[in-house]
């Protein structure tokens, strides 16, 4: 089957892995036509935004995407092209898979958990009041007047909405990512404790839509600050795992980190027609056009992307060639050497490479 497939290379190290990426992609012999297409900085010398329209017509056609990352330029008037993606795209599941592999960092072994973070509300929906502002001191005078504990005149707010609609696509979500997987447990992560109206429901409706599933999967649930302790104490324990935005976001770097860090962890964007898949590290500008950065992230995003594409069978031959290559230790970047500083340290190049001549 022939594929077509948008491909942002984004900039600081992006067009680094993404090449690295696109390398070993190809080497599989797939039938994939990159529609590739500048985005960040180069777009905005080149078109003086960093999202110019037409990169969004290729991937709705397209309906597949992976990007490198993109500099959120601070100050500049532009707003997160991360965040517009999947505002614009509706990409309401964001996917991060923390695995132990052999010959990294990892923190404890059989650590497998499939992390699904809702991408759309929570306190991460873009809703805040300046202190201060008109708008603000409106909001605190309502809110004054409408329940009893009084807001301090000099606080800014940030709204939480969580809606029924938004929980039950991303538990709906995680539970058939778990089925199609074979994977056995889905744990739903709140705080209804003390947030009754808004974890409240997201526990409430999420456990409503495991009962569609309760013959199929385990369904449990976890208080967030509970859930932290237990993924340092036994993380083999968890399996999928399904947040509101902001817990997603912090829980998520906790299981990076739980299995060696930003260079080896991928991610996913998914909506109900567009997926767009990327590594969860930034575009760390002071390693770019140094051919030195870690290409697994980006790797291990392309594999996530065979599966979607109904391609398991090239998706493993990608994912066992990268793990071969991580156990040996010999050719991979400065991040992975016992000794960051060593010069036998391979460049995201020669990883690649060696990646290739792994491909069974
Ligand atoms: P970063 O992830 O770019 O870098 C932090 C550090 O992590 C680097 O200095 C480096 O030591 C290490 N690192 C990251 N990726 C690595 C790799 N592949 N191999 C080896 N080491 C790696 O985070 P930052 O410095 O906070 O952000 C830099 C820019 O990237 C900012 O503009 C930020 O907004 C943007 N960003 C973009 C995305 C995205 O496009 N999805 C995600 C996060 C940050």
């Amino acid at each position: 089957m022939a594929y077509n497939i948008t491909l942002l290379p984004g900039d600081g190290i992006g067009p680094e892995v993404t090449g690295a990426m696109r390398k070993c992609v190809d080497a599989l012999g797939l039938d994939i036509k990159w529609d590739v297409q500048e985005v960040g900085e180069y777009a905005i010398k080149k078109y003086g935004t960093p999202m110019p329209d037409h990169v969004f017509e290729s991937i709705k056609k397209n309906k597949v995407a992976i990007k490198g990352p993109i500099v959120t330029p601070i100050g500049t008037g532009f707003r997160s092209v991360n965040v517009l993606l999947r505002q614009e795209l509706d990409l309401f599941a964001c996917i991060r898979p923390s695995k132990c592999y052999a010959g990294t960092k990892c923190k404890a072994d059989n650590v497998d958990i499939v992390l699904f973070r809702e991408n759309t509300e929570d306190l991460y929906a873009g809703i805040e009041f300046e202190k201060q502002s008109r708008e603000c001191l409106k909001l605190l005078e309502l809110l004054n007047e409408l329940q009893p504990k009084k807001i301090s005149k000099d606080s800014g707010i940030s709204i939480k909405p969580i809606s029924v609609k938004g929980t039950k696509r991303i538990v709906r979500a995680a539970c058939e990512y778990a089925i199609k997987n074979n994977r056995e447990k889905v744990t739903i992560v709140h705080k209804a404790n003390i947030m009754k109206y808004t974890d409240g429901l997201f526990l409430n409706e999420g456990l409503e839509v495991a009962k569609e599933y309760e013959d199929k999967l385990i369904v449990r649930d976890v208080i967030v600050d509970n859930l932290c302790m237990q993924l340092v104490q036994r993380p083999e324990h968890f399996d999928v795992l399904v947040c509101p935005n902001l817990y997603g976001d912090i829980v998520s770097d906790l299981c990076a980190g739980l299995v060696g860090g930003l260079g080896i962890a991928p991610g996913a964007n998914i909506g109900n027609e567009i997926a767009l898949f990327e590594p969860v590290h930034g575009s760390a500008p002071k390693y770019a056009g140094q051919d030195k950065c870690n290409p697994t992230a980006t790797l291990l995003s392309a594999v996530l992307m065979l599966r979607h594409l109904g391609e398991p069978k090239q998706a493993d031959r990608l994912e066992n060639a990268i793990a071969e290559v991580l156990k040996e230790g010999k050719r991979v970047t400065y991040d992975l050497m016992p000794d960051r500083d060593d010069p036998n340290a391979a460049t995201t190049t020669e990883m690649a490479e060696a990646i290739c001549q792994k491909l069974k």
